[in-house]
């Protein structure tokens, strides 16, 4: 990418009277998040699942089907430890930069925390839940209740890849377990997730029709239906809009957008960065 299209990039955003910013798997793994594969820390934080459970990775861990809660709250709680340990870092500072003085909003189907914890959780909406919450394992009730409170006790009291049947964190109402507010088949889409879409309605209705900038930052090669495929539309019906993608690899604009279109490919990190100190 030559100097030009940073340039580009800018004054886009100059001239916009809104940004959407859509946010994929591929930001966090920027970051330095390891979901995915083998890591440092996976070695260093799951051995001992990794041990007893074969697990690979983290993302092993999530869709585990673990048949007992012992089990499956010694690993979520490791793992809320893992993301609320984790930063939103540099390549967020350089987005938060880049949207400095503007309108925007954000989605994202990353469930990690970090966008809402660099943009706040007013400015985001979370397609696919967030560990930062957790829901009746049966969905009884449409409330979600924070999981921070939980973290410190349950690592310190897991032993054997297990914790003790009385420190499982249960539904207030019907006393069965509760389980991560995260994409799954009992994902509850409850009060709480519908807040966030009325707020992401109402600035998409105020500023649809306006000059809009797309930002889709990370999306990678899956969740094509959250982020590409409804930026390219609206991209394709508003005239005043123009799309964004900042990708790890293929990044890609649609033929009929291609005018009002402006990819950057490589390492996400480095072009975030170059992008938010480009004078
Ligand atoms: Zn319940």
């Amino acid at each position: 990418m030559d100097d030009s299209s940073y340039q580009q990039l800018l004054d886009e955003i100059a001239k916009a009277d809104a940004v959407i910013v859509g946010i994929g798997p591929d930001l966090s793994e920027a970051v330095g998040l390891a979901l995915k594969g083998g890591s440092r820390a996976f070695d260093e934080r799951f051995s001992d699942f990794a041990n007893d459970f074969f697990l690979r990775s983290i993302e092993q861990g999530e869709r585990f089907k673990w048949t007992r809660p012992e089990n499956k709250w010694a690993f979520t709680a490791r793992l809320l430890q893992y993301l609320r340990d984790s930063e939103p870092g540099q390549p967020y500072a350089d987005l938060v930069r880049l949207l400095e003085g503007k309108e925007f909003f954000a989605l994202t189907p990353n469930s990690d925390g970090l966008a809402a914890r660099a943009l706040g959780d007013e400015r985001v909406a979370m397609l696919r839940g967030d560990y930062r919450w957790l829901q009746c394992e049966k969905g009884c009730t449409d409330r979600v209740y924070p999981s921070e409170g939980y973290i410190d006790e349950l690592v310190a009291n897991t032993s054997g890849c297990a914790i003790p049947s009385e420190l499982v964190p249960t539904c207030p109402e019907c006393g069965r377990p509760l389980t991560p507010w995260v994409y799954g088949y009992e994902f509850l889409e409850g009060e709480h997730h519908k807040q966030q879409f009325e707020r992401w309605n109402a600035f998409l209705e105020k500023n649809i029709n306006s000059k809009i900038v797309f930002l889709q930052v990370g999306a990678g090669m899956k969740n094509q239906e959250y982020l590409k495929l409804p930026f390219w539309n609206m991209t394709m019906q508003h005239p005043d809009a123009f799309y964004v993608a900042i990708e790890k690899q293929a990044a890609f604009a649609p033929p009929e957008i291609e005018d009002k279109a402006l990819t950057f490919e490589g390492d996400i990190a480095a072009i975030l960065h170059r992008a938010a100190s480009f004078e």
